[in-house]
Parts: structure tokens; C-alpha cells; sequence
């Protein structure tokens, strides 16, 4: 009996480049809100959400608009998870 079993996992890589950005989940997003054409938070597509408000695992930038972005930088991510969960 002769096998060589290889181990080729993908590694667990927990490199994380920026600090304080909050990562969505895409499953809770819709598709407009993952396209950037809906605000993450209150899903208005006009003004078009321009802030940065974090961004998708993949690093895809996920946006907001500005009321909304303006109260997660009054705040913290941990604002914006509550704001979100409230929908
Ligand atoms: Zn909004």
C-alpha cells in the first residue's frame, strides 16, 4: 500500500488589510445594495449612495448614503451593525 496523500488546503488566511472597515454580509444585501446602487443601510437609490461604508469579503466597496454614513462615522461599525439589524 503506497499512497501519498497530498494536503492542499487552502490555507486560513486571517490577513486583514484595513482596520476599522466593516465587512457586509452579501447574503444580507440585496443586489442593488451590492452593486453600489442602493444605500447599504436605508436601501435609497437616490442620492446615489457615494460614502464608502465598508466593503463585501471579496473587497468589493460597499456605499452609503450620506445621512447614513454620517452615522456610522458619528459612531462606529458597531452602530452600523445596529442600524442594520433594525431593518
Ligand atoms: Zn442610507
Amino acid at each position: 500500500m503506497s499512497g501519498l496523500s497530498m494536503m492542499c488546503g487552502p490555507g486560513t488566511s486571517t490577513a486583514s488589510t484595513a482596520e476599522d472597515t466593516y465587512v457586509f454580509d452579501p447574503g444580507s444585501l440585496t443586489t442593488a445594495q451590492v452593486m453600489g446602487d442602493a444605500c447599504a443601510v436605508c436601501h435609497a437609490k437616490w442620492p446615489r449612495p457615494r460614502r464608502p461604508l465598508g466593503e463585501l469579503p471579496d473587497g468589493t466597496g460597499v456605499y452609503g448614503c450620506a445621512e447614513c454614513a454620517g452615522f456610522v462615522m458619528a459612531h462606529n461599525a458597531r452602530a452600523l451593525e445596529h442600524a442594520l439589524a433594525a431593518h
